[in-house]
């Protein structure tokens, strides 16, 4: 099996919103690919600048980041092509690895655009961005590609936001911190999501558990929903007793902790994506990772603060009505 490390650059409307085509907000302008063996050596390299068709002006923040403009665009291949060209360069057995989950993403929706042939479902590929702060920072927070490639002392005398280059970083990247469990560490793409219960994806990691759901009709809906608040252990999938419970981080966001007799405290988080379709249905992504005692500490510490922010917008309310 290849790694087929890949970075697209993409634009957008240079005109804001009105200028925007609802089904591709986002226009794939370049693929760069390298080929990656089994002992992360690149064997093989994949460039292609794309011909825009809807956003034919780059956007002006995107034109100051790329070595190219316009002018040299005009000579790319058109999407479908180039897209295809990739797709055939990939071969049989390969495991898509990026930067991030938003190129997977990207490429996808551009294929839907031109109603090309869709990739797998679901669709397992790995995010280096994310093993990267899983193994470098203890909070797991995800950094830009130039911050992983300084801190791994990788030389950088090529400029960053040219398709080939990035590929080409994020496979040193990944040379250099060799992850011995990669084959563990797969995440699953959600540009697709599943539709029935049947399609419910819930994966057993070495590091933690995922669970990503049917549609709901709503968050509440969700949050009601035994099986999606239900913690189990990431480690013996036993149910764990509860620690702290349920409360909401952010609109879209929910933590909880719960308690493993064997294996300790269990982090669980969920995140609300909007499901796309006109219905505004919900999917529930859900990941159940171990959590030491200062993590704990820092979750409740929040939970508190949360409150105490709700509590004073309620008083200044009340204080205003009365
Ligand atoms: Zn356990």
């Amino acid at each position: 099996m290849n790694y087929i490390v890949f970075d697209l650059e993409w634009n957008q409307s240079a005109y804001g919103r009105s200028g925007e085509h609802p089904r591709i907000p986002f226009e794939i302008i370049e693929i760069g690919a390298v080929k990656v063996d089994e002992n992360y050596n690149i064997v093989s390299e994949f460039s292609s600048l794309i011909r825009p068709r809807i956003y034919r002006k780059l956007h002006p923040s995107i034109r100051a980041m790329l070595n190219y403009d316009e002018e040299d665009l005009k000579k790319g291949k058109p999407f479908k092509e180039a897209c295809q060209e990739f797709l055939d360069w990939c071969g049989e057995d390969y495991m898509f690895c990026t930067w991030g989950a938003s190129d997977l993403y990207y490429l996808q929706s551009n294929m839907d655009f031109y109603y090309m042939t869709k990739l797998d479902f679901p669709l397992k590929f790995y995010n280096l961005q994310q093993i990267f702060a899983d193994l470098y920072d203890s909070e797991h927070n995800i950094c830009k590609l130039e911050k992983a490639v300084e801190m791994l002392n990788i030389k950088s005398d090529e400029p960053f936001h040219a398709a080939i280059n990035d590929a080409r970083y994020t496979a040193r990247v990944m040379a250099e911190i060799k992850p011995m469990d990669i084959a563990d560490r797969y995440s699953y793409d959600i540009y697709r999501h599943p539709r029935t219960k049947a399609d419910e994806i819930i994966a057993y990691h070495a590091g933690y558990m995922e669970h990503i759901s049917t549609e709901f009709s709503s968050k509440h809906e969700a949050m009601e929903d035994k099986e999606i608040t239900m913690i189990r252990c990431c480690k013996c999938k036993k149910k764990t007793s509860k620690k702290i419970k349920w409360f909401q981080t952010s609109q879209n966001t929910y933590m909880a902790v719960g308690k493993c007799w064997y294996h300790g405290n269990m982090m669980a988080k969920i995140k609300i994506k909007s499901a796309g379709g006109s219905d505004d249905n919900i999917f529930v992504i859900k990941k159940i990772i171990p959590a030491d005692k200062k993590t704990v500490e820092n979750i409740r510490k929040k939970q508190e603060d949360i409150r105490e922010k709700r509590k004073q917008k309620r008083q200044s309310k009340s204080s205003v009505e009365s």
